[in-house]
């Protein structure tokens, strides 16, 4: 049995904390936030390797996963439908993942409040400083799985020369209640992946289950994300200021969002918008959004210290899978410690397996997000977009990745 110290306790952290744990390590998960993490997230498309990094976690839970629908429609921006097609997918949210892979972790395993600032890796293993009620805390480790997101401080102090790139735009995001929308919207809309794409732009939405994770008809909610372009610089800059004059760098808190943005983003959706999604931008309560950043490294261990997740890679969201790839990295993680023990070994045989994974994942979900932006002078034809939209976007490679015409080296 070996000791070992996750740092960050979103899903990353949780996947492969589970996982160690099964497997019968010593696992601490540090988690920087105290108090409840739910809610936190939106929607989450479910691939096959996010359900068997369930099922290694011990976790059957296929049949409340989420809402499954049977397929694609591309609306036009009169809401027509124009092209439909058999996809069929189960759709969670962050909130109903957390809570599944929280239960399954003895409380006494997950530490809250413990900010971490250091990680020194020491002849016999690795030692953790963290930051808890402003006291300097330590932890000793055989290994240390670093899951503390994109702007990782465990990353930052091994590899300082990656850096988030930001993608040229943002993504206005929300979710709307089932029971406030039109019977036209129920009926055109709701039960599918939609898709729609004015130039330079694309939404797309999926339902999910409700407040409490109800998935029963009438309790659901229609979960969004509409890509717009803003360029890096003045606009960034003044779309990330706050309500109250204040500029938010790291993405303005979703209560804090101005009021203005939110009525432009609202007034920008009835003009350019299917009638079905601005009544869900109109309907939706909180809508927030966030850059769209991506990340690409080009190490993810070092020595007895491994990042995963979000640390690690981050793939724009088109390819829907920022925690399929996480729970890859976890089974990955797990599966090298099973191998070779907790050791630097391990890390290393994790971090060939996984590296290449990144770096493609990274480029496709670039290859997909190209056309959103207008200043790149790379205009598609529009049936081209609409095309690469429904049959690519967060598509399960397993299943339907013999659709795709992506080429790994396109920019
Ligand atoms: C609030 C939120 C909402 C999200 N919503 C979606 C979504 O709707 N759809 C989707 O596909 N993906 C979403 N994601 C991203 C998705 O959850 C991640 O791709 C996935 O969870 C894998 O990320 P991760 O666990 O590696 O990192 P993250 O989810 O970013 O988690 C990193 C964790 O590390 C903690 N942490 C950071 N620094 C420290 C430190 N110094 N010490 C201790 N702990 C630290 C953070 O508090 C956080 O809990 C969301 C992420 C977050 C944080």
């Amino acid at each position: 049995m070996a000791r070992i110290l996750v740092i960050g306790g979103s899903l990353g952290g949780l996947f492969v904390a589970n996982m160690l744990q099964r497997d019968g390590h010593d696992v601490q998960v540090l988690e920087k936030v105290r108090g409840s993490m739910s809610g936190r997230g939106a929607g989450i498309v479910s691939h096959d390797v996010l359900v068997s990094a369930l099922e290694r976690s011990g976790l059957d839970v296929q049949a409340t996963l989420g809402v499954a629908v049977p397929g694609r429609v591309l609306l036009d921006q009169a809401g027509t439908g124009l092209i439909k097609i058999d996809m069929p997918q189960v759709l969670t949210s962050w909130s109903r993942l957390y809570q599944i892979l929280r239960a399954e972790l003895p409380s006494d395993r997950y530490l809250q409040g413990v900010s971490v600032t250091r990680v020194e890796e020491r002849d016999d293993g690795v030692q953790v400083f963290a930051s808890v009620d402003g006291k300097e805390t330590t932890w000793a480790a055989d290994v240390v799985v670093a899951c503390d997101g994109i702007r990782s401080r465990v990353r930052q102090q091994f590899f300082p020369q990656v850096q988030p790139q930001y993608g040229g735009y943002i993504a206005w995001r929300g979710v709307c209640d089932e029971s406030l929308l039109s019977d036209f919207t129920l009926r055109t809309l709701f039960d599918y992946f939609g898709f729609s794409v004015p130039p330079d732009e694309q939404i797309i939405g999926y339902p999910v289950a409700g407040s409490e994770n109800a998935t029963g008809r009438g309790h659901r909610a229609y979960n969004f994300v509409w890509y717009r372009p803003v360029s890096a610089g003045e606009d960034l800059k003044s779309m990330l200021t706050d309500g109250d004059g204040v500029h938010c760098p790291q993405g303005v808190p979703p209560n804090k969002v101005a009021w203005r943005q939110l009525a432009r983003m609202r007034e920008d959706g009835r003009r350019l918008l299917p009638p079905q999604f601005a009544e869900i931008l109109e309907k939706a309560p909180q809508p927030f959004f966030q850059p769209i950043f991506d990340l690409l490294s080009d190490a993810v261990s070092v020595g007895r210290i491994a990042l995963m997740g979000d640390a690690a890679f981050v793939a724009r969201p088109h390819i829907g899978m920022g925690v399929a790839k996480a729970a890859e990295d976890a089974v990955a993680i797990a599966d090298a410690i099973r191998v070779h023990g907790a050791n630097a070994a391990a890390l290393a045989a994790y971090a060939k397996l996984r590296l290449p994974a990144g770096r493609s994942a990274v480029q496709r979900a670039r290859w997909l997000g190209n056309y959103v932006k207008s200043s790149d002078g790379r205009a598609q034809p529009m049936a081209q977009r609409q095309h690469q939209a429904i049959y690519e976007t967060a598509i399960d490679l397993g299943r339907y990745g013999h659709q795709s015409t992506f080429i790994e080296n396109s920019p």
